[in-house]
């Protein structure tokens, strides 16, 4: 394993999620234990200098009823029964310098504050001081306080019930603090680990998809909701894609065959025209390649066509058109060839239906529905034309196309608008399956669109939706 991978995980979510989860508990912790740390140790020095101060008091008792040498006796047994290596005393003058003592030897490093004593005796309250003594673990908290006119005590304590008990304190706060360091690692690690899983099922499938088909999706179990957004998402885009790709296919499926035909027959008629063994003349059958290039050139124009339309790069020449005109132009011009097929063509527009919108594009659009229905029915049907403003939206223009002819499926309806689809029954009609697609172009081109409904066997109606202004093109 290469120490890229090795180390990989440490880039991960989880690990991340993990460490500032173990991070952040871990300074909180410590914090926690910071304040009970701080609140216990002033506890315990404020019980201390409360002691001390209940002692000066004493001493200063001893010295009003007494008298100087009993407060010496005093001080003497009270550094004897505590220990000596526990507390000791000094009588000083207000001038700071010591009349007596209890026995120093132990506790020859500690002097005496002079400052101390000058704030003492100008009058102030008992002043405390701490002491750290070099070598000794052990600090020594002071006091000095003024028992009778002209008499200070310097009174000292070993702080050692201090020094045992954060040496406990010490080592209770690392045990605890590793074991829930731990115990915050593994929560962590676990939460991160639940809360991503959905993400990790979604890098599954993707992977899978990339791997093998399209089809397979991201299961949604009510988890997270981020992470079942997510998902849902995921398989929307999945669906998308899908569909996207089963278009393109079925596109250069269909490409490929209605380009083959023209292709093949141009190829058959050139044989034809070198071996010579056709009756038809050289001019015929020149004539008719050029009848098969132009269908092929037609074709690619189309599409061409379709192509800039559909991205907006065609530049519509917008003029005022007068749509139910062009209707009845459209209508005459078709009315002989569905005369020939047998077939009844009824027109219902009013005589002034104005829109803006480039002429030759709508046209043709108008051309392709119209055709298509003559096209698609046969003898003895009927075909319906009318033009009408929305009822709901005055700004819009409905063309309406309607036939009783062959009809198309459920299962094609959806597809007729792609390029180049042509439903089975139709592929022995001519055509080349782009006609609807550059009418739904032009449509959208103009900021509308075409709809169709239809049931197989009963007929269709193709509805082309055209607002009276087209959006303003960029
Ligand atoms: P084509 O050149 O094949 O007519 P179109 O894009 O115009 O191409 O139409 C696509 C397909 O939709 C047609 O091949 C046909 O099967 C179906 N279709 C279009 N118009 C009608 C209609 N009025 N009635 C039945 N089927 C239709």
């Amino acid at each position: 394993m290469s120490s890229v991978n090795r180390f990989s995980f440490l880039r991960t979510l989880s690990f991340r999620l993990t460490l500032w989860y173990g991070v952040i508990f871990s300074l909180l912790f410590c914090l926690a234990f910071f304040f009970f740390y701080v609140f216990i140790t002033n506890n315990l020095m404020q019980r201390l200098d409360n002691s001390l101060a209940e002692k000066i008091s004493e001493f200063e008792a001893i010295y009003n009823l007494q008298g100087i040498e009993d407060v010496k006796a005093a001080a003497l047994a009270e550094s004897q029964a505590a220990g000596e290596k526990k507390i000791f005393l000094r009588l000083l003058y207000a001038s700071g310098v010591a009349f007596s003592s209890s026995n120093m030897s132990y506790w020859h490093q500690i002097g005496i504050n002079r400052d101390a004593v000058g704030r003492l005796v100008e009058g102030g309250s008992n002043v405390y001081e701490t002491l750290t003594l070099p070598g000794r673990a052990d600090r020594v908290r002071i006091v000095y306080g003024i028992i009778g006119r002209g008499v200070v005590v310097q009174l000292g304590y070993t702080m050692e019930n201090d020094t045992a008990f954060i040496g406990i304190f010490k080592k209770i706060f690392l045990l605890t603090m590793f074991v829930f360091f731990l115990t915050a690692v593994l929560v962590g690690w676990f939460m991160a680990r639940r809360a991503l899983s959905g993400v990790e099922a979604v890098t599954r499938t993707a992977r899978q998809i990339s791997e093998t088909d399209l089809s397979r999706r991201v299961p949604v179990p009510a988890r997270h909701e981020e992470v079942d957004r997510l998902a849902v998402t995921f398989n929307q885009m999945l669906d998308r894609i899908e569909k996207l790709v089963t278009g393109i296919r079925e596109m250069s499926d269909n490409i490929a065959h209605d380009l083959k035909s023209p292709v093949a027959r141009i190829r058959g008629l050139a044989e034809l025209s070198l071996s010579g063994t056709t009756g038809a003349t050289d001019e015929q059958l020149a004539a008719n390649s050029i009848e098969e290039c132009d269908r092929l050139l037609d074709m690619i124009n189309t599409m061409l066509m379709i192509s800039k339309t559909d991205a907006g790069a065609g530049d519509l020449k917008i003029i005022k058109v007068n749509i139910s005109e062009e209707i009845r132009r459209a209508v005459a011009l078709f009315s002989p060839l569905a005369e020939d097929k047998g077939l009844l063509m009824i027109c219902e527009v009013p005589d002034r239906l104005i829109l803006e919108g480039d002429l030759k594009l709508l046209q043709r659009a108008i051309a392709n529905l119209i055709d298509n229905a003559i096209k698609y029915t046969s003898a003895p049907g009927k075909i319906d034309i009318r033009v009408f403003h929305d009822k709901e939206n005055t700004e819009k223009i409905h063309v309406i196309v309607k036939d009783n002819g062959v009809g198309i499926s459920d299962q094609d309806l959806p597809k007729v608008f792609n390029r180049f689809f042509r439903c089975d029954q139709s592929r022995a009609t001519g055509g080349s399956g782009l006609g609807l697609s550059l009418a739904r172009a032009i449509a959208r081109g103009h900021g509308g669109d075409v709809d169709v409904e239809s049931t197989i066997g009963k007929g269709s109606i193709f509805t082309l939706s055209l607002p009276i202004f087209p959006p303003l093109q960029s």
